[in-house]
């Protein structure tokens, strides 16, 4: 498998190049040449298939023979980690909808969906770097959750050291003591003062220094990087498994996806390339809605960052839309090019009504503002007991909101994505619904462990020169 950029000048590159370069060089994102497709009859086989075995299929058509043979001991020592059997398990919200479902995404190490394909990612980087004899600098920038999520996959290895910069202020205490303390080595952390879009740009601003990024062998594991989202095509395909066995190859199934890179969600969208039948893949956003905006009016303008309370979703500039324009625009890499730039000196594009309908045959969107999120928190605790973290409900909104817009296809069950645990948000859970969510036994000192990290300024010399000088 080959992997071409969304902006069509940098060369095409293999899957462990396309591992370790993130970002394309001409400032797009490596997408697959073409989708492998899983035939009806290997869905329907795999309704009995544990998820590891699932997760090995789907990824294998992606990666070399060679890497492909090391993807079962990758994926078992990845789920190894997780606190159910399941990896992913599904409980019903029948009590508030019928037909909607709850995939629970966050039984990994620091609580968060990100775990599912981190510490995924974290294996394969070991295995090609030992494989090469070379060594990577990872640069990361987080509204909270990839953070910890990647600290966690790469603490302690030998080959890698990780750089993550957060907005100084702007995570949950929880989020960040997940990444402060970590006591390894090879482990930064960065505090910015600016907002996540600012870590973002930063990010990107490294990586387009060819001179810097091959100083320090920059590497990403952000979800711009392809790997990132290739294990989480998996749970999709899992879901729809577990709702209709072998009939999964032919009864479709819809998602309501909390979104805020556009990461998540774009892998429901390879899912549905690679043959599951999916029937509605519901964008669910926060008052930071641009993705809403784009969808339901083309316009693609960039506001200011609220500040919420699912800050994991504090995002305006949404990177992995960039993959879903590719297709929308034709796969043509130059008009991609084109878009980007006007967004860049305009804030604003704005994208052909043809190919939005297209899309919108898939694709539903909705925004959930503060109190919505808070009321559907409290509904889901009063009706079924059990206690969502605040972007996980904002999903729950957006799946009623697309369910109701579409009646006709009311039939069809609808998942919603639980991205994170609800301890990981006390204060948003607690004052939905007067209940305080313990954390996990294994986290349980968290608050009583020291912290360990540098305040820098939004300053792209200051934040090199702090790399520059640890690597
Ligand atoms: C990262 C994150 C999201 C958004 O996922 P994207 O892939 O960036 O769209 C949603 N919820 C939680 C809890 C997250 O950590």
């Amino acid at each position: 498998m080959r992997y071409i950029s969304t902006r069509g000048a940098a060369a095409p590159l293999e899957f462990e190049d396309v591992l370790l370069e993130g970002l394309a060089r001409d400032g797009g994102l490596y997408v697959p040449e073409s989708w492998p497709t899983i035939s009806p009859d290997e869905i329907a086989a795999m309704a009995d298939w544990p998820y590891e075995k699932v997760a090995q299929r789907i990824m294998q058509p992606f990666v070399p023979a060679e890497l492909a043979e090391a993807l079962p001991g990758i994926i078992e020592k990845a789920y190894g980690t997780f606190r159910s059997d399941a990896v992913t398990p599904m409980i019903s919200l029948g009590g508030i909808q019928d037909g909607l479902h709850l995939m629970e995404l966050f039984h990994g190490p620091t609580l968060a969906f990100k775990d599912v394909a981190m510490q995924v990612l974290g294996g394969l980087f070991e295995h090609v770097l030992a494989k090469r004899d070379e060594r990577v600098t990872i640069i990361g920038a987080t509204s909270g959750d990839t953070g910890s999520a990647a600290i966690e996959a790469v603490r302690g290895r030998e080959r890698a050291r990780i750089f993550i910069l957060h907005p100084h202020g702007r995570t949950s205490d929880v989020q960040r003591k997940q990444m402060t303390t970590v006591d390894a080595p090879n482990v930064f952390n960065i505090a910015l003062e600016g907002t996540f879009d600012d870590c973002q740009n930063l990010l990107k601003a490294m990586f387009n220094d060819e001179t810097f990024r091959d100083r320090v062998s920059m590497s990403g594991v952000n979800s711009i990087n392809w790997a990132r989202l290739m294990p989480q095509i998996v749970y999709y395909f899992i879901a729809a498994l577990k709702l209709h066995g072998p009939d999964a190859a032919t009864k479709p199934t819809s998602f309501s996806v909390p979104t805020g890179n556009f990461g998540d969600i774009y892998a429901g969208y390879a899912a549905a390339k690679m043959g599951l039948p999916v029937e509605r893949l519901v964008i669910a956003s926060n008052q930071n809605d641009i993705l809403t905006r784009v969808m339901n009016t083309g316009e693609h303008t960039l506001g200011p960052v609220a500040k919420t309370i699912a800050p994991s979703m504090d995002i305006q500039i949404s990177s992995n839309f960039e993959r879903l324009m590719f297709d929308m625009l034709g796969r043509d890499g130059g008009a991609v090019a084109q878009k980007m730039s006007q967004l860049k000196d305009d804030g604003t594009f704005t994208l052909p009504e043809a190919s939005l309908d297209t899309v919108r045959g898939l694709f539903g969107a909705h925004r959930a503002d503060e109190q919505e999120t808070l009321d559907a928190m409290k509904r889901a605790h009063d009706v079924t007991g059990e206690l969502l973290d605040p972007h996980t409900a904002i999903g729950v909104v957006a799946a009623l909101a697309d369910m109701q817009s579409h009646p006709s296809e009311s039939s069809t069950p609808m998942v919603v994505l639980g991205t994170a645990h609800p301890a990981k948000f006390p204060a948003a859970v607690e004052r939905a619904t007067g209940q305080t969510p313990p954390l996990p036994e294994f986290l349980g000192d968290l608050y009583e462990r020291e912290e360990r990290y540098d305040v820098l300024p939004n300053d792209l010399a200051a934040v090199q020169a702090y790399v520059a000088e640890r690597v």
